[in-house]
């Protein structure tokens, strides 16, 4: 084995990884033979299963057919595909795509173009932006702003533009300490009175995750919430961000999450599994008339890099939406996904610690509390969701973990799987979950 000078600034300073040899369908293999099930595709990434030829086998043509190419000086084939086939699957009027290569990326554009629109229609008041407690859009300083998980800022704050945020639709943690349905969606009504308080005038746009996943681990709103949410943005001419870079794409058991709701954002972000992870493949759809309203005005969205509208990753992501739509793989979460919620609920639901399990689709949460009845979460110095985490990955168990749900405390389990794991493996999954919690508690 190579002897490894340690010259990489890694993302975690506390222990030394395990060596990635291989990775193929569900399964990663490290370089001492250890096999890991990657229930969680990483973060939430590897949509397809690891390993896809056909995705391989797009990218080494393209690089062939040709690389990079200068997104002002040319347009791609591949490019101009992959707008199509998202154009094609994205709800009414969303017919504009543009490309970049990640998540954070994306959303940063999508909180400058509501800008750009509203200063085109002559309405130069509007650049505030509100989001929601406990969300996470990124870690570009725009994104940063925008999110309302406060741990991740602490250090940034005076770098962060102050936004506004409202309660998420957290109804196991209900900020107004209702239940639905006689809460009459308060936690949507808040909109209403922020902007009113802020002053229409000066709202540009309302930015959340369609389905939020990773900071309260799976929260499907209640169906009506989205609807409601669209209106009060229509009343106010507020633009609405639907953020589906976790929750798109199929993970949930729809193409776009908002299908859900027949709701239709004015902007919509993408990302994670855009290319399968295999390339850093992100993006924003847009409704045609915004983007006639740029057209039309300067005739140029203020916002340019590098490495947008990238034709190697788009092949990658034409070669995944076609493995997609091939093997039936969003019908397939959808069919599969509720199996997983029903033994995930049968199993841990009855642990003493496990306060909710909620999800749709292949994205769920597990809920871990010290009290059940009260809802009191662990003190986060205790690392509970880590400690677990570490004990599933010892097994041989890649999950995702979430934590902050509860003020600064709080701990959740993510099971987010690519869209090919089997029966025998999601039982497998659920059973070893269950037996390292219930060790891990004794
Ligand atoms: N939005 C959401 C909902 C996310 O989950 C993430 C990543 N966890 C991002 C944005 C940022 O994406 P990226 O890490 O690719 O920049």
């Amino acid at each position: 084995m190579i002897e490894i000078p340690g010259n990489v600034f890694p993302r975690r300073l506390d222990i030394l990884l395990p060596m990635a040899k291989k990775a193929q369908g569900m399964f990663i293999e490290d370089e001492n033979g250890r096999q890991y099930m990657d229930a969680s595709g990483g973060a939430v990434v590897v949509n397809a299963g690891h390993g896809r030829k056909s995705i391989a086998k797009a990218i080494y043509d393209q690089i062939l057919s040709h690389d990079y190419i200068h997104p002002t000086m040319f347009t791609t084939r591949p490019v101009e595909m992959l707008a199509t086939r998202l154009a094609q699957k994205a709800p009414d009027d969303i017919n504009r795509f543009y490309f970049f290569s990640g998540g954070s990326e994306a959303n940063e554009a999508a909180i400058k173009l509501a800008r750009q629109i509203h200063v085109e229609n002559g309405n130069e008041t509007k650049y505030r932006l509100i989001g929601r407690w406990k969300s996470y859009h990124g870690l570009t300083l725009g994104s940063l702003g925008a999110m309302g998980r406060t741990s991740f800022k602490t250090y940034f704050t005076p770098l962060l533009k102050e936004n506004l945020h409202i309660p998420a639709p957290y109804c196991y943690r209900c900020a107004f300490g209702l239940t639905y349905p006689s809460c009459k969606l308060q936690c949507a009504m808040a909109l209403d009175e922020m902007i009113e308080n802020a002053g229409p005038e000066t709202i540009s746009a309302f930015i959340a995750e369609t389905v939020p996943g990773a900071t309260i681990a799976a929260c499907f709103p209640p169906k009506e919430y989205l609807k409601a949410i669209a209106q009060i943005c229509d009343h106010h001419n507020v633009l609405l961000i639907l953020d589906e870079v976790m929750c798109g794409l199929g993970r949930t058991g729809e193409f776009f999450a908002c299908n859900h709701f027949d709701v239709v954002p004015d902007i919509v972000t993408l990302g994670k599994g855009l290319a399968g992870g295999v390339m850093a493949l992100s993006a924003f759809g847009v409704k045609e008339t915004h983007f006639n309203v740029i057209k039309e005005n300067s005739g140029v969205f203020m916002h340019g890099g590098t490495f947008s509208h990238h034709s190697v990753a788009a092949a990658a992501g034409l070669a995944l939406i076609d493995i997609l739509d091939q093997e039936k793989l969003v019908q397939r979460v959808k069919i599969k996904g509720e199996r997983l919620g029903e033994l995930l609920k049968k199993h841990l639901l009855p642990l003493a610690q496990v306060g909710d399990v909620r999800g749709k689709g292949f994205m769920w949460g597990i809920e871990i509390v010290k009290d059940k009845k009260t809802r009191m979460p662990f003190k986060r110095s205790l690392k509970i969701v880590e400690g677990i985490w570490e004990s599933l990955f010892e097994k041989g168990y890649i999950t995702y973990k979430s934590s902050g749900l509860a003020g600064v405390n709080g701990d959740a389990l993510v099971i987010a799987p690519p869209f090919i794991i089997e029966d025998e493996q999601i039982q497998r999954l659920v059973m070893a979950i269950k037996s390292t919690m219930v060790e891990f508690f004794n």
